[in-house]
């Protein structure tokens, strides 16, 4: 087995068990690997620390699998691990759509796969884990008995480990539009084109989140993708909501989501840009009961941290000149890098400026079938706030 050997000093994130091993913490590689084979992370003094798989085409050398020494890296670990994922959400109560595995949270680093009631969407983002593609997509088989498995590797990221991108159908002969139910209410899901994986599962539990503070109301929202949250909130009652996104094919897609609920005369969907009818919008003086955001992140970069709080703030404090006084204001991040604490007090900053007060009503985070480990930074990546605007 080839043995990469740790500098001495070992970082605490290593010791605290996060998998990632980078390039400036290896000391040296002993014997002959391609690229993507497992190997066994030792210290300098060669005790055994783990098992993963290795690219030098990386900046991340490895990420470790498994820390136990008695634990081989084959299609038994991965069935095993897969089944500890799906046993975790079963126990938490997500079993028609959810994410089955969200990476590192799971022990299989850079592994996403999205269970969309019989359809299921995978993303392998590192060298190493794709090589196990066809075993993981056999024990969704087995496990499952799917109506079909697709490939979403269409990813960037997946360039920086020397990866082409791709997408397609790995297993079943299916129309990769398919409808999902969430909460009662029926969404359509492009598996094949939507963003992301098709859906974004991490805001289902935030979704119901708004039940009691939407009801009667005149809602905003801006930033809506398919109009999930927009048609959660006519669900619960809402009186008239506006919603909003950049993207004509994501409001092409909520209106047809509005009306496969029967609510096409509550909602409506305009294809504008958030950031300048806002603005607009508050000097016209409009004025909303609701108002919600959910913007994509806006840096992945530390180096532009400064520059996406800035943006939160901006597009915040828009949101709150558009609210009564007394209105309530939904609004999220998924930017990983903006910590809650930092994310509470942009919002805070904004509220500042815009001479208004703020009540808590509820801080949540990503849905728990994206955990978040403790212990290790920013795996707490969504930020969700409810407050109420005085
Ligand atoms: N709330 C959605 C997810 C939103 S994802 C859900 O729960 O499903 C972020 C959305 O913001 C994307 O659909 C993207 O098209 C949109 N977007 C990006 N920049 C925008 C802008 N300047 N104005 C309006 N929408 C924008």
């Amino acid at each position: 087995m080839i043995k990469v050997v740790l500098k001495r000093t070992i970082s605490s994130r290593v010791l605290g068990g996060h998998p990632w091993i980078y390039n400036n913490e290896v000391d040296s590689v002993t014997g002959e690997y391609a690229d993507g084979d497992i190997v066994e992370v030792v210290t300098f003094d060669r005790k055994f620390l783990g098992r993963g798989y290795i690219n030098s085409k990386s900046q991340i050398r490895v990420r470790v699998l498994t820390h136990r020494q008695s634990e081989n890296i084959d299609d038994q670990f991965f069935y095993n691990r897969i089944l500890k994922a799906w046993e975790y959400r079963k126990r938490l109560g997500y079993t028609e759509n959810c994410r089955l595995v969200f990476g590192e949270a799971d022990g299989l680093p850079q592994l996403i796969i999205d269970k969309f009631n019989n359809y299921f969407v995978i993303q392998t983002l590192a060298l190493g884990i794709d090589r196990w593609k066809d075993v993981i997509t056999s024990i969704l088989v087995k496990l499952f008995n799917p109506l079909g498995i697709y490939e979403r590797n269409d990813v960037p990221v997946r360039e920086l480990e020397g990866m082409e991108q791709r997408k397609g159908p790995l297993y079943g002969e299916f129309d990769p539009k398919i409808v999902i139910t969430e909460n009662g209410l029926k969404f359509f899901v492009d598996l094949e084109t939507g963003q992301k994986t098709g859906y974004f599962l991490d805001q289902q539990d935030n979704r119901k989140a708004i039940k009691n503070i939407v009801q009667g109301a005149d809602v905003l929202g801006a930033f809506t993708y398919t109009g999930t949250f927009e048609i959660h909130a006519a669900h619960y009652g809402a009186k008239s909501v506006l919603g909003i996104d950049i993207s004509e094919n994501a409001v092409l897609q909520a209106n047809r989501n509005a009306e496969l609920n029967g609510y096409q005369d509550t909602c409506r969907f305009e294809a504008l840009n958030a950031f300048d009818v806002l603005k607009q919008w508050g000097r016209d003086g409009r004025q909303y009961d609701v108002v919600m955001l959910d913007p994509p992140s806006f840096t992945k970069s530390r180096e532009q941290v400064q520059k996406a709080v800035t943006g939160y703030k901006e597009i915040n404090l828009r949101g709150m000149k558009l609210l009564k006084p007394g209105g309530f204001l939904v609004t999220s991040s998924c930017t990983n890098l903006v910590s809650p604490e930092l994310f509470l007090s942009t919002i805070s900053a904004a509220a500042k400026d815009a001479r208004r007060q703020l009540r808590q009503v509820c801080f949540q985070a990503q849905s728990a079938d994206h955990p978040i480990v403790l212990g290790w930074e920013n795996t707490h990546y969504l930020k969700f706030l409810i407050v109420q605007v005085d």
